[in-house]
């Protein structure tokens, strides 16, 4: 889908292949796509030890040693679940201050199995079959050092996929789709939005199934009185 229009009660929405679809109604299932940290080996082992969902993953790493790219809420609080699981953490935060807000921080200063460094710039990750490493640099003292882990988690954001919807919605400082959570609408009428292309908190495969069922009935009600 490249972009989407309506007029005079009916969307119309443009294709790669050239094609448009007129519809009363339509729903966004656009999803959200994970920031990379574009270093070698983050794609070579994605789904290998490189992970980009802590809620999803984190138990595959029972008592290992993981990083977490990352010092930001998304990092923090990734840390702090997989600290249920896995035995030592590194988060590694590029800038010389970490950005998650003050309770995560508390709460993750005060575990004895989380170390968090700062200015740390990753620059590889290292495995045979699996991740064994990450490394950095030390932006501080312009060094390299090498951290022997299991896992990397990036958790350093994600960018929703709702630029081609215009301004047919509201969005959040994120991109995010603002939408109301009863009924999966959003600001155009018969337009609604499911799935982690929406503002929430939790990405995950069961509250997208969810809200893409509730807009399907949204959007049959739409339809039933506007056909
Ligand atoms: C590595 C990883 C592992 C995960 N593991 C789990 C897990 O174990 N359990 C769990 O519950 N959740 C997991 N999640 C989260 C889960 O994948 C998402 O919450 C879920 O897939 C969201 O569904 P969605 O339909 O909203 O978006 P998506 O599944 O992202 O689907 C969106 C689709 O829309 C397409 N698209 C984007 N833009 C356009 C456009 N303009 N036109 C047409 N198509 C477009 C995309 O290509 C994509 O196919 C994981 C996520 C990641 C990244």
């Amino acid at each position: 889908m490249l972009g989407i229009q309506k007029k005079d009660g009916i969307f119309f929405v443009s294709t790669k292949s050239k094609k448009v679809y007129e519809s009363i109604s339509v729903i966004i299932t656009s999803g959200a796509e994970s920031k990379l940290i574009n270093v070698p080996g983050e794609e070579e082992f994605s789904g290998k030890g490189v992970s980009y969902c802590s809620l999803c993953d984190g138990p595959i790493f029972k008592d290992k040693i993981v990083a977490v790219v990352g010092g930001g809420n998304n990092g923090f609080e990734s840390a702090l679940f997989l600290s249920n699981y896995v035995k030592k953490i590194f988060i590694l935060e590029f800038s010389d201050k970490v950005k998650a807000d003050q309770e995560n921080q508390d709460l993750v200063f005060k575990n004895k199995n989380i170390e968090v460094i700062t200015n740390a710039k990753v620059v590889k990750i290292e495995g045979k079959v699996f991740v064994n490493s990450i490394t950095y640099e030390d932006l501080k003292n312009n060094k390299e050092i090498t951290l022997e882990v299991n896992g990397v988690f990036v958790e350093i954001g994600y960018t929703p996929s709702t630029l081609f919807v215009g301004d047919l919605v509201d969005l959040n400082e994120k991109g995010e789709i603002v939408f109301d959570p009863e009924n999966l609408k959003t600001k155009t009428p018969g337009l609604f939005s499911a799935g982690d292309c929406n503002v929430s908190k939790y990405k995950q495969i069961v509250m997208a199934s969810g809200e893409g069922a509730k807009a399907a009935l949204s959007a049959y009600e739409y339809i039933k009185r506007n056909k």
